[in-house]
């Protein structure tokens, strides 16, 4: 059942994919909910759907059936400013590559998602300065992205799912592309992001190293959590 704690429900969520003929079904009636600054872990092999679970949990992709309840608001009965709006409102996101915009310096790439909610230039870049330096990074805001190394570059990524204050950061694979050491001191950092601010996490991984300091572990196995 959703309750005013949960930032996110998934209610009996189903999605599959038509392959030619045939039917693949990924997700097979996915119960979930997440509590306010709760850290989930997210595993499974490759192909078992994590990415389809998260893409489902920021609703930028439809499940087939069930429900997605975020503040209480079934999304998908809702229209498109509707969820865009319940999207930005609630929701981050970092994933594998950061897919910062190379153009942009590390802070006007933090500063970009809240002038698109809205917020002054002046307060965005306020922000973003705090935020990146609250990552170790107040030496590098104006650096491009490719002037930075890998780790620094997903910190940036992290600051800015971070920049509209969501509710839920919603992180894919975040360390599959970082040494095990960096590895390590982002899913630390992260951790310490949720604790301090109350922001909720879930991070999908196969790294087994990284989970064990969540708060939960759930593995998408055969279409179901388990
Ligand atoms: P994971 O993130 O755990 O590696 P995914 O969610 O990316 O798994 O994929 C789960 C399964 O769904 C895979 O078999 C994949 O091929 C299939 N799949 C994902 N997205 C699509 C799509 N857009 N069209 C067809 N099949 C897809
Ligand atoms: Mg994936």
């Amino acid at each position: 059942m959703s309750k005013p704690e949960h930032v996110l429900y998934l209610k009996e969520v189903s999605r599959s994919f038509q392959q030619g003929s045939t039917e693949i079904s990924v997700l097979k009636g996915v119960e979930l909910s997440i509590s306010r600054g709760e850290v989930l872990g997210l595993v499974g092999p490759s192909g078992s759907g994590k990415s389809t679970l998260l893409q489902i949990a920021g609703i930028l992709e439809r499940p087939n059936s069930g429900k997605v309840i975020i503040g209480g608001i079934s999304c998908w009965d809702e229209n498109d400013n509707v969820r865009a709006e319940l999207r930005q409102r609630n929701l981050g996101f970092v994933f594998q590559y950061h897919h910062l915009l190379s153009e942009f310096s590390a802070l006007e790439n933090v500063m970009l998602p809240q002038m698109a909610a809205g917020k002054s230039k002046q307060e965005a870049s306020k922000r973003a300065e705090q935020l990146l330096s609250e990552v170790g990074l107040g030496g590098r805001l104006s650096h491009l992205p490719g002037e930075l190394s890998g780790g620094e570059q997903q910190r940036v990524a992290i600051c800015r799912g971070l920049a509209n204050e969501p509710k839920l950061l919603l992180a894919d694979e975040p360390t599959g592309n970082l040494d095990e050491r960096t590895a390590f001191e982002i899913s630390g950092m992260l951790r310490a992001l949720a604790s301090k601010t109350g922001v909720a996490l879930v991070i999908a991984t196969h790294n087994s190293g990284l989970t064990e300091e969540m708060d939960r572990v759930v593995r998408v196995q055969d279409g179901f959590l388990v």
